[in-house]
């Protein structure tokens, strides 16, 4: 397929306005706010941030990172997430070209992020990513999708059940929670994009990078490291780097 690079240029664009709308989400979703009203403003003066220094990234490029009015800072977190999520959903029609695969790519990989960040922040997993990154993934898979809809109806499933009993086992022994009810309805709604042997790389690609960066992280800060993110990491190596994985591990185990 030849490279679409009107549509990858396309994608860019709608992935930057993806981002600022998640910069809301992620801000206002894990204090119970609506991401509709009201408009964004400043915190300090109060001002309504007019739709020309919106604009994502550029406009806060242009502002130079503060307020139009009252000059108060804003954080170069705004950009950054713009700016990641619409090289997200250009990365996908890249790959992918204008098509379901793409969309669904771009559509996993902006709810990882928002899982990530929030999760690191406020170690919550607001149920907007879990339940309604569940609702669009089953949605997505309906139109056929990667796997089609029983793939991930049973990547949910198997999701879900194997965390729930994770969950459980570890409250057994450790008698205390070891796993947050947000880490189970995140994983529900992973199997729903990577299918059910998806869930177990995840699973294994979490509880890896979690050994790697949690233990030595969480000792130097004495704070625990929140769990989401590197199941969110592990979620997206996954998506796009699965089918190879499984292809490699088969021709290993043959040797
Ligand atoms: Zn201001």
């Amino acid at each position: 397929m030849p490279l679409d690079v009107a549509g990858v240029i396309a994608a860019g664009l709608v992935g930057s306005l993806f981002g600022s709308f998640l910069n809301v989400c992620i801000v206002r979703l894990p204090v119970d706010q609506s991401v509709v009203r009201p408009r964004s403003r400043c915190p300090r003066c109060g001002r309504p941030i007019a739709w020309f220094d919106n604009v994502p990234v550029l406009s806060w490029l242009i502002l130079r990172g503060r307020c139009r009015h009252c000059r108060e800072r804003i954080s170069v977190q705004y950009p950054v997430i713009e700016a990641a999520v619409a090289g997200m959903w250009a990365a996908a029609v890249w790959w992918h070209g204008v098509s379901l695969h793409g969309l669904t790519a771009a559509v996993f990989g902006t709810i990882l992020l928002g899982i990530a960040v929030t999760d690191a922040r406020h170690y919550l997993i607001p149920d907007e990513y879990t339940w309604g990154g569940l609702a669009l993934g089953l949605l997505l898979a309906l139109r056929g999708g990667l796997g089609g809809l029983l793939t991930a109806v049973i990547g949910a499933g198997i999701g879900f059940a194997l965390l729930y009993a994770i969950a459980w086992a570890g409250e057994r022994v450790f008698r205390e929670e070891a796993m947050g009810g947000g880490d189970i309805k995140m994983m529900t709604m992973v199997g729903a994009f990577v299918g059910w042997k998806g869930v177990l790389l995840t699973l294994f690609g979490g509880a890896l990078l979690g050994t790697l960066v949690f233990i030595p992280l969480t000792i130097r800060k004495r704070r625990l490291v929140p769990f989401g993110v590197f199941l969110a990491a592990a979620a997206g190596i996954t998506f796009v780097f699965g089918e190879a994985i499984f292809r490699w591990y088969g021709a290993f185990l043959r040797v």
